[in-house]
């Protein structure tokens, strides 16, 4: 199977460094979603190694608010603003975006040039979810071709746990793990950003309608 790994809410000194020794110690790749506003001289260090070692930087927003609030000149400011961070630091613009809370609006899909990704979750955001149900639900989820969607927040102890945990399972069953770019790009398959796609499996989407 094939799995991409992705992390919202970084960079940070704490979490965000502990994933990735996590991913140096099992010699795998991931994807991280960052905050633009996140992004000072000391963090950008830290994306710009982890770009270095192999994996892929992707936006998720600036301010991380909800987005669905916000006029058009604001929506594009806090990805264009966060893309131009990442690419100056990196030297590749982001090709995917993350939407703060998967919260939508049809003006988003018009404004933001990029990929729409959720994943699939553990509420590794619940601090009463404690890291052995993160990782039980985790070795449960798993299917081919997933966006497995985590969080490096400042303080996100738990969920490094978990990984701890499943990684081992996970690479003793044989499965693979890409980032995002990779699980979409691999096959020469060019993949839009078609408007109102949100993708949370690399074969299935969902197409996002206004309630
Ligand atoms: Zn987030």
């Amino acid at each position: 199977m094939k799995i991409a790994l992705t992390f919202d809410d970084g960079p940070n000194h704490t979490t965000t460094l502990e994933v990735f020794e996590l991913l140096k110690k099992f010699h795998i790749k991931a994807t991280f979603f960052v905050i633009g506003n996140l992004i000072d001289e000391s963090t950008s260090k830290i994306i710009r190694t982890i770009s270095e070692y192999g994996c892929d930087i992707e936006n998720h927003s600036f301010s991380h608010s909800f987005m669905s609030h916000q006029s058009r000149e604001e929506i594009a400011e806090e990805v264009q603003r966060t893309s131009d961070i990442i690419k100056t630091i990196t030297g590749k613009m982001p090709r995917f975006f993350r939407p703060p809370y998967i919260d939508l609006s049809a003006q988003m899909f018009e404004e933001i040039p990029l990929i729409f990704i959720s994943g699939k979750g553990v509420e590794d955001w619940v601090d009463e979810v404690d890291a052995n149900e993160r990782a039980r639900r985790l070795l449960e989820t798993v299917e081919d071709g997933d966006i497995i969607l985590l969080h490096d927040l400042e303080g996100n102890h738990k969920t490094v746990k978990a990984l701890e945990q499943v990684l081992p399972i996970w690479i003793e069953q044989g499965h693979r793990f890409v980032t995002v770019s990779e699980l979409f790009f691999e096959k020469e398959q060019t993949i839009n950003a078609a408007k109102g796609i949100l993708f949370q499996n690399r074969n299935d989407s969902e197409l996002w309608q206004p309630n």
